[in-house]
């Protein structure tokens, strides 16, 4: 299974990241954790995104892109990964798109938790102040300045994703402010029905191309992909004389060939 968890910072994603581990035996990829680790390490990338990450923006897509790229080719990756902080942005998520299709792999499904800002405000800084509770060092992006920083990145460059992935057909939203068991019963819940639609994928699959008896499957010569998905869909809600006339057009185009 490969899914995208979207939402902004402190939406839980990386506590439903955390139930899905651990429920499914997925791997968790964040970009966050391994950026950090970069920086802890001192690499390169590591003393790219420091700074920018300490202000709250966004690390240029070309490094967290390849970043990823190298992860999911990772033996562990091969059966399926929950992606938590990527894609951020729109050409992410292009790249992700290519890099999946390369891999001969897609994506299952897109959760987003739908949170309230001002909630989030209030989540993070409850997390702060626990982690001084604890005595253990803050996060350098851990301060509600750089989080209004992060809110916005968030809403000017990853919100456009939600877009991005509803025309895709792939967006699950969840609500985000309900109880943490709720909102892992509801991901659950998606999960299921997104493993059953794939279940029963194959068997739309073998369903011969023309049914005895009956007319064939709309057959629309030269229009866009798009048109044609739609003429299908029409075609069986039962709305079949407004397509006549297409496939009879495409018939004469065919009869005509001879003569020319
Ligand atoms: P949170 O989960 O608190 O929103 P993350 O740990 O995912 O934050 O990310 C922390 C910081 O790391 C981000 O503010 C950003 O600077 C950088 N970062 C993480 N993922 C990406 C990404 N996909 N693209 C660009 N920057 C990223």
């Amino acid at each position: 299974m490969r899914l995208i968890l979207l939402g902004p910072p402190g939406a839980g994603k990386g506590t439903q990241a955390g139930h899905l581990v651990a429920r499914y035996g997925l791997i968790q990829l964040s970009t966050g954790d391994m950026l950090r680790a970069a920086v802890s390490a001192g690499t390169p990338i590591g003393q790219q995104a420091q700074d920018i990450m300490a202000r709250g923006a966004l690390v240029p897509d070309d490094i967290v892109v390849s970043i990823v790229g190298e992860r999911i080719e990772q033996p562990d990756a091969r059966d399926g990964f929950i992606l938590d902080g990527f894609p951020r942005t729109v050409p992410q998520a292009q790249a992700l798109d290519r890099l999946l299709t390369e891999h001969g792999q897609a994506l299952d499904a897109v959760i987003e938790l739908r949170v309230d800002e001002a909630a989030l405000v209030r989540r993070i800084e409850s997390r702060i102040a626990e982690t001084q509770a604890r005595g253990e060092p803050l996060r350098d992006d851990d301060s509600p300045e750089v989080l209004r920083r992060r809110l916005a990145a968030y809403r000017e460059q990853t919100a456009p994703l939600i877009a991005y992935y509803r025309r895709r057909g792939m967006l699950r939203s969840v609500d985000g402010m309900a109880p943490i068991g709720d909102v892992a019963a509801e991901i659950k819940r998606i999960l299921a029905s997104e493993a059953g639609k794939a279940a029963s994928a194959p068997r739309r699959s073998r369903r011969p191309a023309k049914r005895p008896g009956k007319s064939p499957r709309v057959t629309v010569v030269g229009k866009k992909a798009k048109g044609r998905a739609t003429a299908g869909l029409r075609h069986n809600t039962g709305a079949r004389r407004k397509l006549r006339p297409r496939r009879t057009t495409a018939r004469r185009t065919v009869a005509r060939k001879p003569k020319a």
